[in-house]
């Protein structure tokens, strides 16, 4: 499905109506059939017993007792830092990852190439011109082009929402640069950004379709009188010409809402060197522990592995690669007896912030296997403890999803519904028919942090950490023991031979 706002866009892709339906808008959907059902006498849709729930909830306590979670994230953020798609930082992040996993003991550790066209940033400054120069501070939109090398000088014209802009007529914005104030709402479940987005996500091209030279905006993000700018990535709609933008710091924002207000024209001039700079090819780095049983079907969990270049990618995405690699390097610290019967794999995805690329590129090199997939995850919503488990899987799982989430209530957790977005990077093998669940993390304060200077370390609590790795490790276990009922997988012998299109082991091509 190609639309003309093509790219997924990080958490863009978040924003909903880009990518199908809104995952946060879903946050406060009412449960649908989340109430376990009659279990069904069939062997596939036996329940878990006693002991395995037993063993999951060891593992839990296991890890609540402490993990090395932190120390990854730790290492990652001071040994790598910023680790932008298609710098090399990335690659370097490639070969810690390959390396990491390895350490850990996971069985088989590989990489798959993941070509995708580079965004540099470039300089970005904003000045006002007239009627009180001074200078803003400003983040360039991720996937922005460049402004020509003497600037864009205009004046602002602005509006208080992307649905005002919709609004707006072609004389009031010919030749101006169109400026969007809306304001992020803090909420626990992260919806205030779904709403907010689609100003960084659509403006640009609709501000272009009105004849605007550039677009600004109000950050996407919740700290307020910040003189942080937040980033993250655009989406041009090919039907417009691709004008830059760049977003306003918070107290920025203000600032010029406060000139506006004078009522005087505000004349501002925009350099931004932003643009793409050809293409690289970076990888998803996979890892995988066999079951006891099975080496084919496996469960599938993960985390972004780049960053924006802006913080340390301490919170976005560092956290939910500690904790998913944590989580499955407990699993692969069991004896091989007492491991599930199927296997795990965890993905440090390549590109996400910029696009996708690696979800996207490892769905098509896997369609074919996606019924070896039972289930499917991401952690990407930084380290705040995990308060509702959600799912989207056959009805005939859903009693298995009342035995996971019985291990995972004394975590604080509640039972969700069953439309789980999975996180930004399952979506296209969702889209492919893999079932999907949500291990909803408290987000009050991650858009605060969010795609900023201030992702670092310090925002990271190893405490909150242990928590999800907790959440992760009894989900991964269970559902890898039980397999998942109504999955297409069981109803029809796997094909054999069907293996995976990854080399084995270690190349780091
Ligand atoms: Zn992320």
């Amino acid at each position: 499905m190609k639309s003309a706002f093509q790219s997924g866009l990080c958490v863009l892709a978040l924003a909903g109506g880009l990518l199908g339906p809104h995952p946060f808008a879903q946050a406060t959907a009412p449960p649908e059939s989340s109430a376990p059902e009659p279990v069904s006498g069939s062997a596939a849709d036996r329940p878990l017993d006693q002991a395995t729930l037993a063993r999951a909830a060891a593992l839990r306590d296991q890890a609540l007792a402490g993990t090395g979670a932190y120390a990854i994230v730790e290492e990652l953020t001071t040994q790598i830092g910023p680790r932008m798609a298609g710098t090399p930082a990335d690659a370097r992040a490639v070969d810690w990852a390959v390396a990491r996993f390895k350490a850990l003991g996971y069985d088989r550790v590989w990489t798959e190439p993941v070509t995708f066209p580079v965004w540099e940033r470039g300089v970005e400054v904003a000045r006002v011109i007239r009627p009180y120069p001074q200078s803003f501070a400003i983040a360039a939109l991720g996937g922005s082009v460049g402004t020509p090398e003497e600037g864009i000088t205009a004046q602002v014209v602005a509006f208080d929402s992307y649905q005002d802009l919709l609004e707006g007529e072609r004389e009031q914005v010919q030749g101006k640069i169109v400026y969007i104030g809306n304001r992020m709402r803090r909420a626990r479940d992260g919806s205030g950004y779904g709403e907010a987005v689609i100003a960084r996500g659509r403006g640009a091209s609709r501000a272009a379709a009105l004849g605007a030279q550039a677009l600004l905006i109000r950050s996407i993000g919740t700290a307020a009188g910040s003189r942080t700018p937040h980033t993250g990535m655009l989406s041009y709609d090919i039907a417009f010409r691709r004008i830059p933008g760049a977003a306003l710091s918070q107290a920025d924002a203000d600032l010029l809402e406060h000139m506006l207000a004078g009522g005087e024209p505000v004349e501002i001039q925009l350099h931004l060197g932003a643009g793409e700079r050809g293409d690289y090819t970076g990888h998803n780095v996979i890892a995988q522990i066999d079951g006891r049983e099975d080496s084919e079907r496996f469960v599938l969990i993960g985390a972004h592995l780049d960053s924006w270049d802006l913080g340390t990618g301490a919170l976005d995405d560092g956290a939910g690669l500690a904790i998913t690699m944590t989580a499955g390097k407990m699993i692969a610290d069991l004896p091989r007896q007492q491991r599930p019967r199927h296997g795990l794999r965890v993905v440090a995805w390549a590109a996400e912030e910029i696009g996708l690329h690696g979800a996207r590129q490892y769905a098509q090199a896997h369609a074919d296997a996606v019924d070896n997939h039972l289930i499917g995850t991401e952690s990407d919503f930084g380290s705040g403890r995990i308060w509702r488990f959600d799912s989207n899987v056959p009805d005939a799982a859903l009693p298995l999803m009342a035995q996971v989430h019985q291990v995972l209530a004394p975590l604080g957790i509640e039972r969700g519904h069953n439309q789980a977005f999975g996180g930004p990077d399952i979506g296209p093998m969702r889209q492919l028919g893999m079932p999907v669940a949500g291990l909803i993390q408290d987000g009050s304060r991650y858009f605060d942090y969010h795609h900023t200077v201030n992702d670092t370390l310090d925002k990271v609590d190893a405490g909150d950490l242990d928590q999800n790795v907790a959440a992760y490790v009894a989900f991964s276990y269970l559902v890898a023991e039980h397999g998942l009922p109504g999955h297409r997988a069981l109803a029809t012998p796997s094909q054999a031979g069907e293996d995976e299109a990854g080399q084995p082991s270690g190349s780091g091509d």
